[in-house]
């Protein structure tokens, strides 16, 4: 049978959102998957630890998936693989650093699926199963990143992975404009593009920036400089280390991932602490401030991160210092603005001077419209997708295409569960496949929805009434007066009024049921939910969490 030339496009996730990037290529009955990542909550989602992609479609066809790449090791990329992979053991190949950081990963969940890892470099031409492919160097925010180009039947598909161009990189080469442009020659079916930033004008910057910056700052520091940046910001560490022990300073490193992630890539050569300069926290009393440099977690100011407990006085080993140096080597990720102005006006007030901005000490990994641009045309693809965006960057990408010529129906907005579907050299918009998320709570995977979400939510906004009947068995009617329990409702001892009037309805709202001879306690339960909720919206423009609790009593 010849091969057909029908190649799907199906994503999974990092589209219409930021994080938990999956996208999965379909030919002749193989699922190649491209990442498998995570998210992080937002507000929206109380008490939820982490969010991944609904990886339905892959179980239900796991005897077609014939293997994982992945574009580098950021949580949004490979965060949900020891979820997949528990299930699937499947091939995966990454670079170095990538594979480095996965298999610390599956350490910690203390899994060992029987997999293998390939490691690959860029250039290398990989054969999995109808599908060639070749890992293309990017620079990102974390060393051994790469972008695929990826060869179906139906043509050459173009992944970026996360990237940005920087011409003089601090750690390793430039994004590899030539394997891009290659391909752009050679004829391209569609471009997959991260665009993150594809909203911002001009281009991203250069990491020498920073490393020049921050350099200063350590060499001028009158006392310790404290900095933060992402805990996967491996080059960004190299650099505050390098400078420090110039300068004679000590480091210490502060925060579980950040320790982590410089062990696992010291062990892979991929990080480099001079002999004798990094110490122990409680070596910090025996030094002189300005022979100290303190590597911290919590640029994005997460409250039980070292940086907030610092900035709140509340550390256990670190006090702020006057002559404190904090350097805030991080961009702010969108949501994130109230936490990280708390924690900056924290160390602020205790004296320390705080440098923060971005293109001065923290440049971002995420390419800018120029540099957009420019991979459009090196690659010259004939459709593109974008991705890594909120719809917000994916129709700036969509104008910004539009400016380089592309026609409207040439770019496509997918969405989880969305397939693009090309089929002799034209693009359809294909079947839609299971999408969506699955939320991790604790220990339970998918076990919270939308409606416990809604709980939460209301929880905490409204605070819960609990009104408590205990009625007879058989009729139910009332065997003792209502009580009514509440918690983050209204203040209990100045409120007898109100809880008065609502014990009183509850007890209404029974007396009814029981005249109209209802004696279903599911009826009774749903009755006072609503009657009740109803009730004290009126009585105060307020929505809580109302869950009537019945107890039946068998009555002689
Ligand atoms: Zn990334
Ligand atoms: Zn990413």
């Amino acid at each position: 049978m010849a091969a057909s030339d029908t190649l799907r496009i199906i994503s999974l996730g990092g589209i219409g959102h930021i994080g938990k990037n999956m996208t999965c290529f379909e030919q002749d009955g193989e699922i190649l998957v491209l990442d498998c990542g995570i998210m992080f909550p937002d507000e929206e989602h109380p008490g939820i630890d982490l969010i991944m992609p609904d990886m339905t479609y892959l179980y239900e066809n796991h005897e077609k998936v014939v293997g994982v790449i992945l574009t580098h090791g950021h949580e949004d990329h490979i965060g949900a693989l020891p979820y997949l992979l528990e299930h699937l053991p499947l091939p995966v190949w990454g670079t170095r650093l990538t594979l480095g950081l996965v298999q610390a990963k599956f350490d910690e969940f203390n899994i060992h699926p029987d997999c293998e890892f390939h490691e690959i470099e860029p250039h290398d031409i990989l054969t999995i199963g109808g599908f060639t492919i070749e890992p293309i160097r990017v620079n990102h925010s974390i060393p051994d990143a790469v972008g695929y180009a990826i060869r179906a039947n139906a043509g050459i598909v173009i992944h970026s992975g996360d990237y940005k161009i920087d011409q003089t990189p601090t750690f390793g080469l430039p994004t590899d404009f030539h394997a891009f442009a290659r391909y752009g020659a050679e004829g391209v079916l569609a471009l997959m593009v991260d665009t993150t930033n594809c909203n911002e004008e001009g281009y991203s910057g250069s990491e020498r920036v920073v490393e020049d910056a921050l350099r200063e700052i350590i060499e001028d520091a009158p006392g310790r400089v404290i900095m933060t940046t992402f805990a996967s910001n491996i080059g960004r560490m190299q650099h505050a280390i390098d400078a420090s022990a110039d300068m004679g300073r000590k480091v210490v490193i502060i925060g579980r991932s950040m320790e982590q992630n410089v062990r696992v890539a010291s062990e892979l050569d991929r990080f480099e602490i001079p002999a004798g300069v990094r110490v122990s926290i409680d070596k910090l009393g025996d030094l002189p401030d300005r022979k100290v440099t303190i590597l911290v977690t919590g640029s994005q100011g997460e409250p039980l991160s070292a940086l907030s407990r610092i900035a709140r006085g509340t550390h256990r080993d670190i006090r702020v210092h006057k002559d404190d140096t904090v350097v805030m080597s991080s961009s702010v990720i969108p949501g994130n603005e109230a936490l990280i102005w708390k924690t900056i006006n924290g160390l602020a007030r205790q004296g320390a001077h705080v440098l923060y901005g971005e293109g001065y000490v923290h440049v971002t990994g995420h390419a800018k419209a120029e540099e957009v641009k420019l991979l459009v045309n090196l690659t010259r693809p004939k459709f593109a997708v974008p991705f890594h965006g909120e719809y917000r960057h994916l129709l700036a990408f969509a104008d910004l295409a539009q400016e380089l010529g592309m026609a409207e129906n040439e770019v496509f907005m997918l969405a989880p569960g969305k397939v693009l579907e090309f089929r002799g050299g034209r693009a359809y918009e294909g079947k839609s496949v299971a999408g969506g998320s699955v939320n991790i709570d604790g220990l339970g995977v998918g076990d919270v929805g939308d409606v416990v979400l809604e709980d939460r939510r209301t929880l905490a906004s409204e605070g819960i009434v609990l009104p408590v009947l205990a009625v007879r068995k058989d009729t139910c009617e009332m065997v003792a007066e209502p009580e009514i329990y509440s918690r983050g409702f209204v203040y209990v001892l100045e409120s007898e009024e109100l809880l008065a009037k609502i014990r009183n309805e509850a007890g209404r709202t029974a007396e009814d049921l029981c005249a109209k001879g209802i004696s279903d306690p599911e009826q009774l339960y749903e009755q006072l939910r609503s009657r009740i909720g109803g009730y004290i919206e009126r009585l105060t423009g307020r929505r809580p969490l109302v869950l009537p609790v019945i107890i039946p009593v068998e009555m002689p």
